[in-house]
Formats: structure tokens, C-alpha cells, sequence
């Protein structure tokens, strides 16, 4: 795993150092995942690809440096734990609706000395009644489809923020059917940005949605009204 990391990191233009904090972090995710589940990936190169290398791969999108971000429905901590690793003045909430994954998050966070990271146990259509316009990025991976995910998103930006939605590449339908509700939300696409995971040959695509408006407050709705009537 950690030449794989080295590798990928250096191709990223990222320090390559930081393999060793990564892989440390893997090696907590693997070891809990015997006993609760955390990732359906459990190979040390495709973890080492998917999860660390994928997450890594934002920066190039956008420099987390300093900023406020929040990853919602991060589960075992992707993209935030390693974009938090690769970026030590970044502030991060890894926020998720299940308990049993925020616990690990905590405990992990601990173990590596991670400070500068807030792992809170909320589902975010409520979290957002307290903290809305508070971040000025809001990524997620592999959580909602893009318009139920904007409405979960797009709220947790300031003005001026960013909604950064990690996709496959075949997602220009629902880029498409996502246009309404990115308008509505107070956001406006920004641009669509395919990337090959380094070292693995595979193309993953990050949406960026830019805040350009406050959202209106009767968003985001309870959930089961974001699922039966997205925007
Ligand atoms: N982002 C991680 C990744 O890419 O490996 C986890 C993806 S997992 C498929 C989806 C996660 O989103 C789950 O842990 C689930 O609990 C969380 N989730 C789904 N809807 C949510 C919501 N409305 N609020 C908070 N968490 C949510």
C-alpha cells in the first residue's frame, strides 16, 4: 500500500511523506471493518486507490488549505479524513447519520492526533437547521443522487462557498436532472472535472457547484420529502 500511496501522492503533486499517515489510517478502517461495516473494499491497493488516492485527488479540484469544510455522509471518513491528513490548516466536519461510524471516526481521529477535525452525528437536512451558511466547502462521495444531494449540500455553504460532488463519469444525466434544483438552491455549476485516480487508470469526476446566492429557508426539506419530490 504505501508504494502505491507514494506513488500516487507524488503524481498529485502532494508530499509523498504523507503516505505513512494515510496508510495508518487504512489500517484502522480495516481492522474495525471485521467487525462493523465500513467499506465493501477491503484489498490493500484498491483501498489504497479508491478511497485514499480518490479522496487526495479534490485537491487538485480545489485547495482545502485553511478553509472550512464539511464532507457530508462521509461513513468510514471519505474524502474528509485524508484531505484533513493531506491538509493540516483545514477544518473539517465529517458529519454522518449513523452512530456507529461517527464513534469510529472519533476514536480513529484520536489515534492518529488529528486535531482540526469535528466528527458529528447528525443526518444533515437537520444538522443544517443549526449551522447553514457556515462552510465554504460542502464534498461528498457516493451519498444521494445530485439533486437530493444538493438540497443536503448547497445549504451548508456560505455565499461564495463550494459543493464539490464526487461522481462516476456517467453521471451527465443526472448533472442534468440536477439543474433545477442547483438554481433553486442558491448554487450554479461551476465546471465538471474528470480525473484518472493516479497509478490506476481509473476516470471518477467531481461536480463544483458554486454557492452564488443564500439558500431560501424552506430548504432542505425533511427527507422523505427530498426523496419522494427532488427539486
Ligand atoms: N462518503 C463515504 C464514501 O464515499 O466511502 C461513504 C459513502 S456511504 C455509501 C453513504 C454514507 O452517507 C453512509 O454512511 C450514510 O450513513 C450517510 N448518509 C446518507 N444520507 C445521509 C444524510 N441525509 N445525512 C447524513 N449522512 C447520510
Amino acid at each position: 500500500m504505501l508504494d502505491i500511496l507514494r506513488r500516487g501522492l507524488t503524481e498529485l503533486g502532494l508530499d509523498a511523506a504523507k503516505a505513512e499517515p494515510l496508510e495508518a489510517f487504512a489500517r484502522l478502517v480495516l481492522e474495525r471493518n471485521r467487525v462493523m461495516n465500513l467499506t465493501a473494499i477491503t484489498d490493500d491497493a484498491d483501498f489504497a486507490r479508491l478511497h485514499l488516492l480518490d479522496s487526495a485527488a479534490l485537491l487538485a479540484v480545489t485547495d482545502f488549505d485553511g478553509k472550512r469544510a464539511i464532507d457530508v455522509g462521509t461513513g468510514a471518513g471519505f474524502p474528509g479524513v485524508p484531505l484533513r491528513i493531506l491538509r493540516e490548516r483545514a477544518d473539517i466536519t465529517l458529519l454522518d447519520g449513523t452512530g456507529k461510524r461517527v464513534d469510529f471516526l472519533r476514536e480513529a481521529c484520536q489515534t492518529l492526533g488529528l486535531s482540526g477535525v469535528d466528527a458529528v452525528h447528525a443526518r444533515a437536512e437537520e444538522y443544517a437547521a443549526a449551522h447553514r451558511e457556515s462552510f465554504d466547502i460542502a464534498a461528498s462521495r457516493a451519498v444521494a443522487p445530485l439533486p437530493a444531494l444538493c438540497e443536503l449540500c448547497l445549504p451548508l455553504d456560505k455565499t461564495g462557498g463550494q459543493h464539490l460532488a464526487m461522481k462516476c463519469v456517467d453521471s451527465d444525466a443526472e448533472l442534468d436532472n440536477a439543474k433545477r434544483a442547483i438554481e433553486t438552491l442558491g448554487g450554479e455549476l461551476n465546471r465538471v472535472e474528470d480525473y484518472t485516480i493516479p497509478t490506476s487508470g481509473i476516470k471518477h469526476r467531481v461536480i463544483v457547484i458554486g454557492k452564488v446566492k443564500p439558500t431560501p429557508k424552506q430548504y432542505p426539506r425533511a427527507y422523505g420529502q427530498i426523496k419522494k419530490k427532488p427539486l
